[in-house]
């Protein structure tokens, strides 16, 4: 299989004629040969996305048409999903549970914003000034060009995050995807042009660093939304500020699960797994220090370490897998590298802790559960990115609090409680973005999504999500007319 580069409505090679290998991390097997974008290649996509904006192909299209092309892109979403499901567990290590869910959801996504095109936000001001003296208008127009780049953890979600509102909102868009994870996408993109787009409105592109800064230092490029780590988001943030453009920034987390002792273990057990262990823990918002109040400690423990041993391991292509490879041999090998600095830290392995027995050929990594006696240890604040919990014990709902806030990251996370109104206590003094009660990792379209702290700068989803790829227009009509009624004169301009 290859796959080349979706520039101006058309596939075609890199400039350079560099190609690379991309692999399926669940057993290290060649998938596909994809072509290798450059500084070139970003600034011809660039060019095109730039063209399709200014000559108005998808910016003066109504807010219907629009409306229809992202429906058409939904549908073929859905038409697409066993070759989408399978691509994506394949090059991702995404179990195939969980690649359903994605494609399901991503389709979802591109719907809800076919809808969001046409709303209305654009508002009429009323007493701005004296009745009869103007008319105030704030309208939202589109940015121009967004330059989209993502991550590999959910490669087709993290693309229509993007999409759906940079294209709801009127925009063109550059997307790099990310360079392990690369083939759903561009699967995808085949039928970009039969959905109704306009050659240079989409288009999608692969490469890594060089590639990603061509994207954030153009001139041309008038937003920049971003997922991916916090220290390449600092990176972005600075390449943007060069042409200052706007930016959104979706970056890591270390978000705290907290259980207080009026739990109900039968659901909450589970959703500590579930928030830590959900695709290997390869999510910005998982639930990777988990504060357990000290009543309820040594008995929660108990069951979670016990079914934590129990998830099965696996392909990510086989049904009954839970927890699948990592998506890559550099992220296992990091992932290996922080187990090693828990133990050097003096961090207590309850279970896991290595490479699972007989899954040495791919990029696997066992469920790991670590006690940590100090929230300031490394492990317990930097962000690793795997299947590993860290579980800090807390003595009450205040030092719960203090425990999760001590983090410079501050975007998901949980509280585990009986009382609706003490979890609700809890929820409203954690500074993050999301937070869940008795829940884990559900997102809406509808909601805001984003970080305090080092974990982001703006939103995604909601109307909130919409603005961030809208510039904000305020027009004054005036209503006065006539001389003797406009106020300027009595100031500056001398009565004549
Ligand atoms: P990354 O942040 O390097 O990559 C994210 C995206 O940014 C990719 O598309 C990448 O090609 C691009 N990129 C890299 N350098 C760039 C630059 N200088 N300018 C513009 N774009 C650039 O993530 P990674 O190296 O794949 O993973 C490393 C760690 O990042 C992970 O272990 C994890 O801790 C974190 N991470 C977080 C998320 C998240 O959703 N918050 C996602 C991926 C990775
Ligand atoms: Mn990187």
């Amino acid at each position: 299989m290859t796959y080349q580069l979706y520039i101006n409505g058309g596939f075609r090679a890199a400039f350079s004629g560099k190609t690379y290998s991309v692999h399926n991390p669940s057993d290290n097997s060649v998938m596909a040969e994809v072509a290798l974008a450059g500084k070139a290649d970003a600034d011809a996509a660039i060019d095109a996305a730039r063209e399709a904006f200014d000559n108005g192909a998808w910016r003066n299209f109504s807010r219907e048409e629009r409306s229809m092309c992202l429906k058409k892109l939904s549908d073929k979403i859905t038409e697409l999903t066993p070759l989408l499901v399978e691509l994506e567990a394949k090059n991702s290590g995404s179990t195939v549970r969980k690649s359903k869910e994605d494609v399901f959801l991503s389709a979802k996504c591109l719907n809800v914003y076919s809808k969001y095109a046409l709303k209305e936000l654009n508002e009429d001001l009323a007493d701005v000034s004296k009745a009869g003296m103007s008319r105030n208008v704030v309208r939202y127009e589109p940015l121009g060009v967004v330059a989209a780049i993502i991550p590999w953890n959910f490669p087709l979600k993290m693309a229509v995050w993007k999409l759906g509102p940079a294209l709801a909102a009127g925009n063109t868009v550059v997307l790099k995807v990310a360079p392990d994870t690369p083939l759903s996408v561009l699967e995808l993109a085949k039928h970009i042009s039969d959905c109704g787009f306009p050659a240079g409105v989409i288009n999608v592109i692969t490469g890594d660093a060089e590639t990603g800064d061509a994207m954030t230092s153009s001139l041309k490029v008038d937003k920049v939304a971003f997922t991916g780590s916090t220290e390449v988001g600092k990176k972005v943030m600075m390449s943007a500020a060069g042409t200052l453009k706007k930016i959104t920034l979706e970056l890591g987390g270390k978000s705290a699960n907290i259980v207080l002792d009026d739990a109900d273990f039968s659901i909450a057990v589970d959703g500590v797994l579930y928030g830590i262990f959900y695709h290997s823990g390869q999510c910005c918002e998982a639930g990777s220090r988990l504060l357990l109040h000290e009543k309820i400690y040594d008995a929660f423990l108990e069951k979670l370490v016990e079914r934590t041993k129990r998830l099965k391991i696996g392909d990510a292509m086989e049904k009954s897998t839970e927890v699948g490879p990592l998506v890559s041999k550099k992220q296992q090998e990091r992932v290996l590298r922080y187990i090693e600095l828990g133990k050097s830290e003096g961090a207590k392995v309850l279970t896991g802790g290595g490479v699972p027995a007989g899954f040495e050929a791919g990029c696997y990594i066992e469920p790991t559960v670590f006690e940590v006696a100090d929230n300031k240890s490394r492990l317990a604040q930097e962000e690793i990115f795997g299947p590993v919990l860290v579980v800090i014990k807390v003595k009450d709902d205040a030092d719960a609090v203090r425990v999760a806030n001590e983090s410079i990251y501050g975007l998901g996370g949980a509280v585990w409680s009986q009382s609706d109104e003490r979890a609700m206590n809890v929820a409203s003094q954690l500074r993050t973005g999301t937070v869940w009660i008795n829940e884990y990792h559900l997102l809406s379209e509808r909601a805001v999504f984003g970080g305090y702290k080092q974990s982001g700068i703006g939103r995604e989803f909601g109307v909130e999500g919409l603005k961030e790829y809208m510039e904000a227009k305020h027009i004054h009509i005036d209503e006065a007319r006539t001389r003797d009624k406009k106020p300027w004169y009595n100031t500056v301009v001398s009565p004549a």
